[in-house]
Parts: structure tokens; sequence; C-alpha cells
């Protein structure tokens, strides 16, 4: 089914929250709906969206918003003795519920991936990623309609040619409209711990004291210990997260702003020497395979001073200064795009390394 709405107001459907409209707002229900379009006759551009969770909209949107509301979640095989489970979803089905319902048939794979707000659609666009793990580790293939041919594609996980936060359907905009995405995941106990502090956090096992300042939460054993599983993974990840992240449905953001960038190690070097002279001997950091190093965004922008700091009603969070926060609740397009022009502008300033938005801008 085909629903078209004229003069969309979009404020409830992106996470920052922006009071701005769409021309024309279009919500198709089965893949089949898509040849049926008369596309021509929409108007233009074409975006699809899915909980707008990674889009700034810097004013109203003079053509078309493209939203999926296929939603099934199947297992379409079983391979090395049915411990590889290939599920194919719907490019409408809210990606926590997919992690949600791999951990109820205890399948591993995307649990490090719970609580990232958005829709299965956007996460082979994105490649979403945390705690070690992207999308494109797991994603086998996606399934799209490809406008242009009017035919549907299967593109294989090579062909996505994922990259950090990124994917062809990144650089070949309204080419394809995603419908669904085929997962590889695994019934073999698999968790990926290697990040950050998660071992800890899942081993301790697991109650969330009170709210801490320190960047993972003080975590205290229960009695008796649980068993590893996907579900205990997932919650952890999830308990973190809330403890870090704004919730979309109380405070506005898009999550990271930036990407953390990737420093060649003379460059890498030289924010460990500010870094040191400011009295802080740690600069956290993740070593990359080619001899880059990729160092966290949030940190460069706290040690310019920015935690906390406002402009109109946008904010940087508190708790992970990577994050643009709509603090007032009426923040413009203007207030964001202003307060991240000074972010921008300071780390150069202090570092000489330019940052990224991870956030599309429309
Ligand atoms: C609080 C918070 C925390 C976050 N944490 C993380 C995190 O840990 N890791 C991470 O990677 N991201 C994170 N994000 C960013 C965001 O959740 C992801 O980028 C997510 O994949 C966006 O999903 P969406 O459905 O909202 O996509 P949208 O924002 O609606 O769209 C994102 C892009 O995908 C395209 N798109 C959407 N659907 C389709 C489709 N069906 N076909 C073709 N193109 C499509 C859009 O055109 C756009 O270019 C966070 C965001 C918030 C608000």
């Amino acid at each position: 089914m085909i629903r078209i709405t004229y003069n969309k107001d979009l404020g409830s459907l992106n996470t920052f929250g922006m009071k701005v409209k769409a021309a024309c707002y279009v919500v198709y229900s089965e893949a089949g709906d898509l040849p049926q379009m008369d596309w021509d006759k929409l108007p233009q551009p074409i975006l699809p969206l899915g909980s707008g969770s990674n889009i700034l909209f810097t004013k109203d949107f003079p053509g078309t918003i493209l939203h999926s509301d296929i939603k099934d979640i199947d297992i379409i095989e079983q391979r090395s003795r049915g411990d590889e489970v290939y599920v194919r979803a719907g490019s409408g089905v809210v990606f926590d519920d997919l992690c949600a319902w791999a951990a109820s048939k205890q399948l591993w794979g995307i649990e490090n991936l719970s609580a990232i707000p958005g829709t299965v659609g956007a996460s082979a666009v994105q490649n979403v990623g945390a705690y070690g793990v992207e999308a494109g580790d797991v994603i086998d293939s996606v399934i799209c309609y490809e406008r242009s041919s009017g035919q549907f594609v299967t593109l294989n996980a090579e062909e996505c040619a994922f990259a950090y936060r990124d994917s062809i359907f990144k650089h070949q905009r309204g080419r394809y409209i995603v419908v669904s995405v085929v997962f590889r995941l695994t019934a073999l106990l698999s968790p990926q711990l290697e990040y950050g502090h998660l071992r800890e956090a899942v081993e301790r096992n697991i109650e969330l004291m009170a709210p801490s300042t320190d960047p993972y939460p003080v975590l205290e054993p229960h009695a008796v210990a649980m068993p590893l599983s996907v579900k205990l993974v997932r919650d952890t990840v999830r308990i973190i997260r809330e403890e870090k992240l704004p919730d979309p449905a109380k405070i506005g953001s898009a999550g990271s702003f930036f990407k953390n960038p990737v420093l060649s190690r003379e460059s890498y070097l030289k924010v460990c020497g500010i870094a040191a002279e400011a009295g802080r001997d740690k600069v956290p950091h993740f070593e990359l395979e080619d001899g880059n190093v990729k160092v966290p965004a949030a940190f460069l922008i706290e040690m310019c001073g920015l935690k906390g700091k406002k402009h109109g009603g946008a904010g940087v969070w508190e708790k992970q200064p990577l994050v643009i926060v709509n603090a007032s609740g009426d923040a413009s397009p203007d207030d964001i795009l202003q307060l991240k022009n000074e972010i921008i502008t300071a780390v150069n300033n202090k570092f000489g390394i330019l940052l990224s938005p991870e956030v599309d801008h429309i």
C-alpha cells in the first residue's frame, strides 16, 4: 500500500526535532509498491528516510520523502548444520527490534549494535557500528529497488563497499532504495567483547549502580553469575549506552555528529604532545593495521573545553561531547550549524585536525 501526504510536517520524523516540512511524504508497505509509483509526478528530489536519526534538516525539503514500512523478519536459510543463520529483515524494521529478535533466538552477530536508533534499511546505508562491530561485518546482501532501471537488484557485501560509516549507497544517493537486508548470524557462541571495557562490564554481570562520570558505568556483580548469552551482551550494551547518550525520545540529537578522525602517526604524536602539556598523559586511540591511528573526536572536542558549550538552543552533550543536542527543544538548524562550525574551528586551531560530520545535512 502507498500513502501520500503533501506538505508534511517532519518535526517528529527526525530525531534532532528540526521543525521543517517536506513538499511530499510517501510511505510504502511492500517492495512491490515501488515499481508502481509514478516517480516523475512526485516533487523532486526523492529522499529515502528511515527514522531520521542521522539527518540534520537545514531547511524545508522541496522534494519527496520516501519511507519504508516493510517490517518482516524471516529466517531464509541455515548453513553449516544449522549454525549459520541467514535472516532477511525489511528496510522499515526498527534496527533495535531486529537486535531484540536475534537475542530472543540466541543468534549472535548484532548484539553489540543494540539500541542504535534507526531502521534496518539505514543500517546498511550507514554501515552502523558500535563496540567493535559494524553492520557490514554481518550483512550478507542488500536487496534494493533501482529507480533508473526499474529493477530489483541484490548487492553482496563486497558490492556494498562497506567502510567506516560508509557504503556505496552514500555515494550513489538516490540510485538504490533499500527494501531488505540479509544478515548472516550464528547460533555458535560468538561474543565480541574486545572493545573498550565491554568484556569487563559483561563479566561483572550486571547491575547498574549509580550514574557515573566514568565513560563506562560502575557495574556491580550479581550474587549469582548469569550465563553468557546474546541477551546478556545486548543488555550490557544498552545499559552503557543509556548512561552516555541522550535518549532521542527526550532530547533531540543525531548521535555522533562527527566522524572519529584517522590520523597519521605524526599527527597522533602531535595530539599526544598537546594533551601532555594540558596534563593529560593518555590519549585514547585505536591503532589501525595500516599504521594510522583513530582518535575519538570526543576527546579532541573535550580538550578544546567545549563540553556543555551552547549556541542558541543547541548544545554539546556533557556526557559525550561528540553529540550535538537540541538542548532547548526548539533549536533551529542554524543553531546546530553554528555550533558545529565553532567545534570544527576550535579543533582545527588547537590540533590542526579537520573534523568531518557523520550526520547527513539535507
Ligand atoms: C542517540 C543516537 C545514538 C546513535 N548511535 C549510533 C551508533 O552507536 N553507531 C552508529 O553507527 N550510528 C549511531 N547513530 C546514528 C543513527 O542511529 C544511524 O546512522 C542509523 O542507521 C540511522 O537510521 P535511520 O533509519 O534513522 O536513517 P535516516 O537518518 O533516516 O537516514 C540515514 C541515511 O540513510 C538513507 N536511507 C534511509 N533509509 C533508506 C532506504 N530504505 N534506502 C536507501 N537509503 C536509505 C537516508 O537517505 C540517509 O542518507 C545514533 C543516533 C542517535 C540519535
